[in-house]
C-alpha cells in the first residue's frame, strides 16, 4: 500500500487498514492485525502518527515453546522528502536519525505505508521474548521443558544438600 506525499490533502489524511497484508510474512500471526494512521504534511515533512494491533505468534527464546504477544504500539514518525537535486552523497544518510525526532528521508514522494507498519511491529516486539517473567526455561541436559515437565535428568547425590534432605527425611 502507498501514498504518494503530494496526495496528502492539506488537512490531513486518515486511513484504517483492516485486512493484514501489511503484516510480515516471516512471522506468525494470530487473528486479526489492524492498524489507524493519520498522515499530515508539514512543508518537505509528513508527521506519521497511528495506532497498530495484532497478535504475534512467537517462540521463547528460554524455553523455544510458542506464545502469543497482543500488541497495541503507539508510534509517531517523521518522513521528510529531499528537496530536488539533493545529491547521491546525502542519499547515503538514508538511516542516519535526527537527534530529537526519528526522521526517515524518503526516496520518492511515494510513502510506503506496508514498509513503515511492519517497521513499527518489528520496533515494538521485545528485545527478549519470553513466554512469561517465570518462565523456567529448558534444561540444559536433558532439554526437558521445565514449565511442563519434571527434568529427566539423574539427582546429583553428591550434592550435600540430598544429603541433608536424605538425614532429615
Ligand atoms: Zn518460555
Ligand atoms: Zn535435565
Amino acid at each position: 500500500m502507498k501514498i504518494d506525499f503530494y496526495e496528502i490533502p492539506a488537512e490531513g489524511l486518515a486511513l484504517t487498514v483492516e485486512d493484514a497484508h501489511w503484516f510480515p510474512p516471516d512471522l506468525e500471526r494470530l487473528g486479526r492485525a489492524e492498524a489507524s494512521l493519520r498522515l499530515k504534511r508539514r512543508g518537505q515533512r509528513v508527521v506519521v502518527t497511528g495506532i497498530l494491533s495484532a497478535t504475534v505468534v512467537l517462540a521463547c527464546d528460554r524455553c523455544l515453546g510458542t506464545f502469543q504477544l497482543p500488541l497495541d504500539s503507539e508510534f509517531s514518525i517523521e518522513l521528510e522528502l529531499p528537496a530536488e537535486g539533493v545529491s547521491e552523497v546525502e542519499e547515503k544518510d538514508h538511516f542516519c536519525h535526527d537527534n530529537e525526532m526519528d526522521v526517515d528521508i524518503l526516496d520518492s514522494s511515494e510513502i510506503n505505508i506496508t514498509d513503515l507498519l511492519q517497521q513499527q511491529l518489528y520496533l515494538a516486539m521485545p528485545m527478549k521474548k519470553l513466554c512469561s517473567e517465570e518462565c523456567r526455561g529448558m534444561c540444559s541436559r536433558c532439554g526437558a521443558n521445565l514449565n511442563h515437565e519434571k527434568c529427566r535428568c539423574q539427582p546429583d547425590n553428591s550434592s550435600p544438600f540430598s544429603v541433608l534432605a536424605r538425614l532429615k527425611g
